[in-house]
């Protein structure tokens, strides 16, 4: 592998990262395969080459059409919920965005589907997980309010863009005992739940914070 892209030089350096999962933690990550995980992953080559001097702040950056990458204690914080209940094999993520998400879960779980509804941010994520060799990953140009009926059931979904409500669809594509982990609410406000499918017809939900996502929004980009 590149050495220069994978580890980093300056202000992408190794130093700079371990300061990023220092602070990860002070915000309450525990995970250890999470923390290293996002330790090891490149995060600016997820981002334009003019910002990518910022890639290990811990904050949300654009990605181009009108999109952003989510801030790295987000993407700690839900991947963290989502494993919480034991290890997953199946994975769906809505709004596979610049695809750092999808990396981070790819070297955490067997398998993983991710939707876009921006052809444009798809083409590019599927190059990055080229470069990183990550090949448990199959991407899908759709509305993923949807889901992914024909791969499911999911023993994980994660959502990375707000709806107002719980899609119904989402719902029916967990299997049992799986785990739906997805921020809810408008412009007013957007809080994150963990959703678990206790059986056929019931499902335990938790409230855990509020959160600042993009919203998900109905139809295709070409
Ligand atoms: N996890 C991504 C977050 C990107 S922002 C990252 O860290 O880069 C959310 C993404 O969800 C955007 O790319 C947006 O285009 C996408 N999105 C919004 N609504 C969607 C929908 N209905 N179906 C699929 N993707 C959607």
């Amino acid at each position: 592998m590149n050495d220069v892209l994978f580890q980093g030089i300056g202000m992408t350096s190794k130093r700079t990262r371990d300061r990023l999962i220092a602070r990860l933690k002070e915000q309450g990550i525990e995970n250890d395969k999470v923390l290293n995980v996002v330790r090891d992953t490149p995060r600016h080559i997820f981002i334009d080459e003019a910002l990518s001097h910022r890639a290990y702040e811990d904050t949300a950056l654009p990605i181009g059409f009108n999109q952003t990458i989510s801030q790295p204690y987000i993407v700690a914080r839900m991947t963290e919920l989502l494993l919480e209940d034991g290890p997953k094999e199946k994975v769906l993520e809505v709004g596979t965005g610049s695809g750092y998400q999808t990396a981070i879960l790819a070297q955490l779980v067997d398998q993983v589907f991710t939707v876009e509804r921006i052809r444009g941010l798809q083409e590019k994520a599927r190059k990055r997980m080229q470069q990183l060799r990550l090949r448990n990953v199959m991407f899908r140009h759709t509305d993923g309010g949807m889901g992914w009926p024909d791969k499911g059931p999911f023993d994980g979904i994660m959502v990375t863009a707000a709806p107002e409500q719980v899609p119904q669809e989402l719902l029916d594509q967990l299997s049992i005992g799986g785990v739906l982990v997805i921020p809810v609410g408008d412009g007013q406000g957007q809080v994150l739940m963990k959703i678990r499918r206790v059986d056929e017809e019931q499902y335990e939900r938790e409230v855990l914070e509020p959160v600042r996502f993009v919203p998900l929004l109905a139809g295709v980009v070409r």
